[in-house]
């Protein structure tokens, strides 16, 4: 199982971060061993001082497929969800000033939360979604996924030309803007439409 993120696919996050404007999505992967266990508190590693916390919306698919067009894009995911993409936001900052990848900052183990998952049926039209990161009760991320650049079905074909998706892997849809540290002892919460998609103790 592999996870796909896509960076840099909200126009908001990518003024507060003062990236450029990609002319095409910006892709990279965590491991599977980056995947937070179920129940689990996030320990914040030793190695930052600066862990920032990303919501993102999911999707999982759930059959094997290359060079899939987007007009078929759909058939290959029943589920969405939420996540978060943690990052190493001043381990990020050294990489990136220096040209490195941005691995160490992005797939350390925990790095990846994965909430529960929604039949996309639920929703009448999945790139019309409200979603919100609260941290110790307050909102500090308010996303929407008409405002992605790239929509769900563009990134799974466009992602799907360079790598076979397979059965279970996840791509992580990007994270809209009011991306923050986390401290010990913060508690977030994500939702879609409302509904609680995760919690998480941060350590
Ligand atoms: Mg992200």
């Amino acid at each position: 199982m592999k996870l796909i993120c896509i960076g840099r696919n909200y126009a908001a996050h990518i003024d507060e971060l003062d990236n450029e404007r990609p002319t095409e999505p910006v892709v990279f992967m965590k491991p599977d061993s980056a995947v937070l266990p179920k129940e689990q508190d996030f320990y914040i590693p030793e190695f930052s001082e600066d862990i920032h916390y990303e919501v993102e919306v999911l999707v999982k698919i759930k059959k094997v497929g290359k060079h899939i067009s987007e007009k078929f894009a759909h058939k290959y995911y029943d589920e969405v969800g939420l996540g978060i993409d943690f990052t190493a936001r001043d381990l990020q900052s050294k990489l990136k000033a220096k040209g490195l990848p941005w691995e160490k900052a992005k797939g350390f183990d925990g790095a990846a939360v994965v909430g529960k998952w929604i039949d996309k049926n639920k929703y009448e039209n999945i790139d019309n979604l409200r979603f919100s990161l609260l941290k110790n009760g307050e909102i500090v991320q308010n996303g929407h996924t008409s405002l992605m650049l790239w929509k769900i079905d563009e990134l799974i074909a466009y992602v799907s030309t360079y790598f076979t998706l397979k059965k279970g892997d996840i791509i992580f849809t990007g994270t809209p803007a009011g991306v923050g540290r986390v401290v010990a002892n913060d508690y977030l919460e994500g939702t879609i439409e409302e509904e609680r998609i995760f919690t998480i103790n941060i350590k």
